[in-house]
């Protein structure tokens, strides 16, 4: 697709867009914080480098965009109108690599959780936070 805009406009738009949107990761990171967890963030030894580690409870997060990973019957899933094979094929090899990732750690015995992005939009959120810390607490 053609960017015809100033590399100024386009930074000005890439800021504005980081600093009104939190990324979800953010959102769920900043919760488990204010609640006392204590966590690694994108640990590069573990497999699919998951969003948050929290050793102590043998458990990863994974927080995962609608789009890159492929959220399946997800109303907020849109496939791009056009390359659409390569885009099927794409996403569904992300998708494949997400559960081949997670079928090894939890071989490993690690209890892997996945947030999806889709799930802490809105008034459900709030309740989603809370219940991945009775899914961290209570396993
Ligand atoms: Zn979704």
């Amino acid at each position: 697709m053609a960017d015809n805009r100033s590399p100024q406009a386009r930074s000005y738009n890439m800021s504005r867009i980081r600093s009104t949107n939190t990324k979800p990761e953010e959102v769920v990171r900043k919760y488990l914080f204010a609640k006392g967890f204590r966590y690694r963030k994108n640990d590069r030894r573990y497999l699919g480098k998951p969003d948050i580690v929290l050793p102590k409870h043998r458990t990863m997060v994974f927080v995962h965009g609608c789009f890159w990973h492929y959220h399946e019957n997800c109303p907020h899933f849109v496939m791009p109108k056009s390359n659409v094979e390569f885009w099927q094929s794409k996403l569904e090899g992300n998708r494949n690599r997400d559960k081949k990732n997670i079928q090894k750690l939890r071989a490993a015995k690690w209890r892997v959780i996945v947030v999806w992005e889709c799930e802490l939009k809105g008034i459900t959120g709030e309740a989603r936070l809370e219940s991945l810390i009775n899914e961290i607490l209570n396993p």
